[in-house]
């Protein structure tokens, strides 16, 4: 359907306006069968509609039902869970979370989950047996890494910032502390014991260092440090964290569009109109309001009717990248992992791109990878430095490793949209925020709160009520 199409058919309708659609009239049928056959039934009609079926937007529709409001869920891929996703192994039967692995330990985390009837159990920590190899040059790294002995001097600076964690509602004028590279945060406050705990918990944001100290206290925040200090991440009983999502897949039904491509938004002051593209065909979906969880990059907006100002915001962001894989290989001691490290860099942090570590899954013989890069870069490159990677480990001598299969590749990106230190100080996430509820849309996700699922349903649940409404 054309955009002159479309506006004809909002255009057809009684009064001309979105409002005469909502209605339901015989003048909107009669429009939509003239439009590229769409007829009524074609038509959705819901409270909310909401874009992406993530950790964000899979929640809110699971609560806007609980709510009472209807929903419909527009999802590009076959499947809800965006970033959490599970690798089944066909031949061992076993699971392996290629993605979100952990929870934090919270009343919200366990009724989420116990909804759905699926049981959580404690996860401890991520590292066991740890070699430090760099990837450079397969060789093992002398290093050991430092016990976090700052971690609560860390805790105490973050916490006078507020849950920037949970929303990037920062103070005004924005604090330089934040606004710096995470080096000088770091330094000031004496606190780098703790860098190598955030390197590892922020995966996929990139060159922590460099990076405004922002971005590594909104992943690396007072959620994430509590659940460390309490030894009380949580993750799925079966090591399937996809159950959550096939669960609500399940109780959300009919409301969910999977393998659908939104193809125009139309927004006005009396409602929200979507034309979606399912396998089914095309579905026009008519809601008061519209909740966007995908990652607000220009380019993922693409038939929205943006404004300037959205327009203006959307823009600044720019993309990190994070892969991950699941690789058949031999040659490593059971128990070990890999992390990359140099011998040469501040903190020992490898550069990027590069793979982050190599690690046991519970199936023998699999392994998960998983590679960073500042930013996205093309999949073949990524697939091909990861066998070089592991094949360097095998010519120094370090270990025997024999790699027989990069099983599972999957690209996380876009990662970690982020902008820079000038657009920060100068108020970029006060206009940010402002965009909620403008123009009858709603924001939720990484990007709004921040890569870590917790934070995303806490700051879910202070949205809904505006949703709701
Ligand atoms: C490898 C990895 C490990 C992680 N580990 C953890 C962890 O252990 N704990 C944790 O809390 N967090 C973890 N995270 C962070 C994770 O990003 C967040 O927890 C959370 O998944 C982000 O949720 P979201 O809804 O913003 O994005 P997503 O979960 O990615 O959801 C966005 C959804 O929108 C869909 N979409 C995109 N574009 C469109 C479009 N145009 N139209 C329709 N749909 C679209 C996507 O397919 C996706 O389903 C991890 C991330 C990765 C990549």
């Amino acid at each position: 359907m054309t955009r002159k199409q479309m506006l004809g058919l909002m255009g057809a309708t009684a009064a001309g306006t979105v409002a005469s659609t909502l209605t339901g009239s015989a003048a909107e049928a009669a429009a939509l069968e003239a439009a590229d056959g769409l007829d009524a039934k074609h038509v959705i009609r819901r409270d909310v509609c909401v874009i992406g079926g993530g950790s964000a937007g899979t929640y809110l529709a699971v609560r806007l039902g609980d709510l009472g409001r209807s929903v419909a869920v527009v999802e590009a891929r076959n499947r809800l869970g965006g970033h959490c996703e599970t690798h089944h192994d066909p031949a061992t039967g076993g699971t392996v979370d290629i993605g979100v692995v952990v929870f934090e330990d919270q009343p919200l985390v366990r009724s989420y989950f116990d909804r759905f009837g699926i049981e959580l159990t404690t996860l401890a920590g991520f590292r066991g047996n740890t070699t430090y190899i760099d990837f450079r040059t397969g060789r093992r790294v002398d290093y050991t890494q430092p016990p976090p002995a700052a971690l609560p001097e860390y805790y105490r600076v973050i916490s006078q910032y507020g849950p920037i964690d949970t929303f990037f509602d920062l103070p005004d004028p924005v604090p330089q502390d934040l606004v710096a590279p995470f080096r000088e945060f770091v330094a000031k406050h004496n606190v780098g014991s703790v860098v190598p705990l955030v390197f590892q918990y922020g995966q996929g944001i990139g060159d922590i260092l460099d990076l405004p100290a922002l971005y590594s206290i909104n992943t690396f925040g007072q959620g994430v440090v509590k659940n460390i200090l309490g030894g009380s991440f949580l993750t799925t009983a079966a090591h399937n964290n996809s159950l959550l999502y096939e669960r609500a897949t399940a109780h959300l039904g009919d409301d969910v569009l999977l393998d659908s491509q939104v193809l125009r938004v139309e927004r006005s002051a009396s409602g929200v109109q979507v034309l979606v593209a399912t396998p089914d065909g095309p579905r026009l979906i008519v809601a008061r309001k519209l909740v966007v969880t995908i990652p607000p990059l220009l380019r993922n907006f693409a038939g929205f009717d943006l404004d300037a100002t959205e327009r203006n915001v959307f823009g600044q962001f720019i993309s990190g990248a994070y892969y991950t894989g699941v690789v058949r290989m031999s040659g490593l001691p059971a128990g070990v992992d890999l992390a990359n490290a140099a011998a040469d860099t501040a903190y020992q942090l490898p550069p990027l791109p590069g793979i982050y570590g190599i690690g046991p899954t519970g199936v023998p013989g699999l392994y998960n990878v998983k590679y960073g890069s500042t930013a996205p870069l093309p999949e073949g490159q990524v697939r091909r430095g990861i066998r070089a990677d592991i094949e360097r480990v095998a010519k120094a001598g370090t270990y025997p490793l024999v790699l027989d299969d990069l099983e599972v590749f999957k690209s996380h990106t876009p990662f970690e949209l982020h902008v820079t230190p000038q657009a920060i100080a100068g108020g970029f996430y006060r206009r940010l925020n402002a965009l909620q509820g403008r123009n009858r849309t709603f924001y939720s996700g990484a990007s709004f709160n921040s890569h870590n699922s917790t934070r995303i349903w806490d700051a879910a649940e202070v949205l809904l009520p505006s949703i709701a409404a």
